[in-house]
């Protein structure tokens, strides 16, 4: 058997070692075409197969920003090599991970060699190998370049991939609701018109415009003017939005998530360290506290019960003022209008109608306001990430936290954007499972009549109480879940990977741009407009 295995991985982590020591003297030393770059070829021959290896240069990503980078990558799409063999700093990996989740985005058949863990060892870090393997989907093994430990098994991983013509579905991760969102449509127009589809995924070509990537983008104005200055306008249109509502760029974004989505790996028994370094970084001190095992959950409670709290007792003046308006102002009518059926439809139908659904605006307004400054802190994602563990139980699954908050599961949502947000989850089994419970929570629509309850039997109670139905709710969701995973949708749950952004200080802007936009989806859909 016969196959090509490409080397690639950052500069310094032991790509070159690594190649010595599997070509020995088969080497082959040139430059790529047209570059000065240089390219090393050799081969490695175990038993029946004999493999083709060649050195890439060093890179840190596979965006074209520099010449290291741009013949990386076109090599993977020229070349396409059987497999890539990706070489990992063990002793720094977060930050070599990084490459490999965009050889994983681009749908890449790869196998990771952990290499240093000599080093790693040293430094105290321990790296499940067998974990991270399970939770990015592709073949782990430790090496040693500078001895060859692991390298036998590391080629039998490469040649198994080439065996099983193993297929590597493009990873999908969300950059966050926003750029996602805009990514669909521009994958849409992008398939619709084959654009450059011949050589890469639809959506990979739309992350390419979001990072602005300048071959991609220049491919794309020779091919067809037309449509890339119309994607370039869609990726404008949300770095705008991005910029305004959490002044940031699409680029910082996407790595942001990428970078949490890693976070989010090593998070789960991946990798040990003996020391604290004690050079972390600000997002992981806070998460050492928020997250932590008995106090994470203990600070969840406290979060949402205290979100409640100033929810109930904030929106209580305005909702007052409201009620008082639309009572003034139904009152006025009916002495001026004559009795009759006109008075009766403009005091009790329009301005009844009318100020039942507009009196709730600002209890909404207040949660979606809470709801926008937990998101745009990265605090939301963390409590996915600790409900996970409980979700789990129920055969559910941490993403779907979004669906049920989305829903109302925070108190105010509503069960159709919270059905569409089972979207993003990847098991059919928890999407279907998830799909049928999100409406027990405390959509929109019931919340106005729980409110009226609570304050005809319970009013001194009222965060309490609004506490208790929305435990309640949550309850029946996951028992029926539970229900549902044990006989109709049965089946293993997938592991749970979710971006862990870092933390953010939400802006003012940021948060009643978020908080308007849901309102105003609340206003439109109770009034059908
Ligand atoms: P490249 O830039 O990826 O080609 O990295 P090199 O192969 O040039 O390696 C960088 C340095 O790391 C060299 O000094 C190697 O000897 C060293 N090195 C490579 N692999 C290992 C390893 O597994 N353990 C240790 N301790 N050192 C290594
Ligand atoms: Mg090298």
């Amino acid at each position: 058997m016969q196959a090509t295995v490409a080397l690639a991985g950052n500069p310094n982590s032991g790509k070159t070692t690594l190649f010595n020591e599997l070509t020995g003297a088969r080497q082959h030393v040139g430059n790529y075409p047209g570059v000065t770059v240089e390219k090393k070829e050799g081969t490695y021959t175990h038993q029946d197969f004999k493999l083709h290896i060649v050195d890439l240069p060093g890179t840190y990503s596979l965006t074209a920003y520099s010449l290291e980078e741009v013949v990386a990558r076109d090599y993977l799409v020229d070349q396409k090599p059987e497999v890539v063999i990706n070489i990992v700093d063990s002793s720094n990996l977060e930050r070599n991970l990084y490459l490999a989740v965009q050889f994983l985005e681009m749908g890449i058949p790869v196998c990771i060699a952990l290499n240093m863990i000599d080093v790693a060892k040293k430094r105290g870090i321990k790296i499940n190998a067998e974990k991270l393997s399970t939770l990015l989907g592709v073949p782990v093994v430790p090496t040693i370049a500078r001895t060859g430990q692991g390298k036998k098994k590391l080629m039998e991983s490469a040649a198994h991939i080439v065996q099983e013509k193993r297929e590597f579905d493009a990873l999908k991760i969300s950059y966050g609701d926003d750029v996602d969102r805009v990514m669909l449509d521009m994958q849409k127009e992008i398939e619709a018109n084959s654009f450059l589809t011949d050589t890469y995924p639809a959506r990979w070509i739309a992350l390419k415009y979001m990072e602005k990537d300048e071959q991609i983008l220049s491919q794309g104005k020779k091919l067809n003017p037309e449509l890339a200055a119309g994607l370039e306008e869609m990726v404008k249109k949300v770095a705008n939005h991005l910029l305004n509502t959490l002044d940031t760029y699409p680029e910082a974004m996407i790595a942001d998530q990428r970078y949490g989505y890693i976070k989010s790996i090593l998070k789960q028994g991946v990798i040990f360290q003996k020391y604290d370094q004690n050079r972390l970084y600000t997002s992981d001190k806070i998460d050492k506290v928020l997250t932590n095992r008995f106090l994470g959950p203990i600070i969840m409670l406290v979060v949402i019960a205290g979100l409640f709290h100033l929810v109930f007792t904030y929106s209580e003046m305005p909702v007052a003022w409201l009620e008082s308006f639309f009572g003034w102002l139904g009152h006025g009518l009916y002495t001026i209008l004559p009795d009759g059926l006109l008075r009766s439809l403009v005091v009790s139908g329009i301005i009844g109608g009318v100020g039942g659904v507009l009196g709730f605006v600002p209890l909404i307004m207040f949660m979606f306001f809470g709801i926008a400054f937990l998101e745009d802190s990265g605090y939301l994602a963390r409590v996915a990430f600790m409900l996970d563990r409980v979700f789990r139980i129920f055969g559910l699954h941490g993403s779907s936290v979004m669906a049920f908050i989305v829903s109302g599961g925070i108190a105010g949502g509503c069960a159709v954007p919270g059905v569409m947000a089972t979207r993003t989850l990847k098991s059919p089994r928890e999407r279907l499972a998830t799909l049928l419970t999100v409406p027990f929570m405390n959509c929109g629509a019931k919340l106005p009549l729980f409110a009226l309850l609570i304050a005809a039997f319970f009013a001194e109670y009222e965060a309490a109480i609004m506490f208790g139905i929305t435990l309640g709710a949550w309850t029946g969701a996951l028992l029926v879940a539970k229900l549902l995973r044990v006989t109709l949708v049965k089946g293993a749950s997938t592991p749970f990977i979710m971006e862990l952004p870092p933390y953010r200080m939400p802006t003012f802007k940021g948060l009643a741009i978020h908080t308007w936009e849901r309102t105003w989806q609340y206003i439109k859909k109770a009034y059908g407009l």
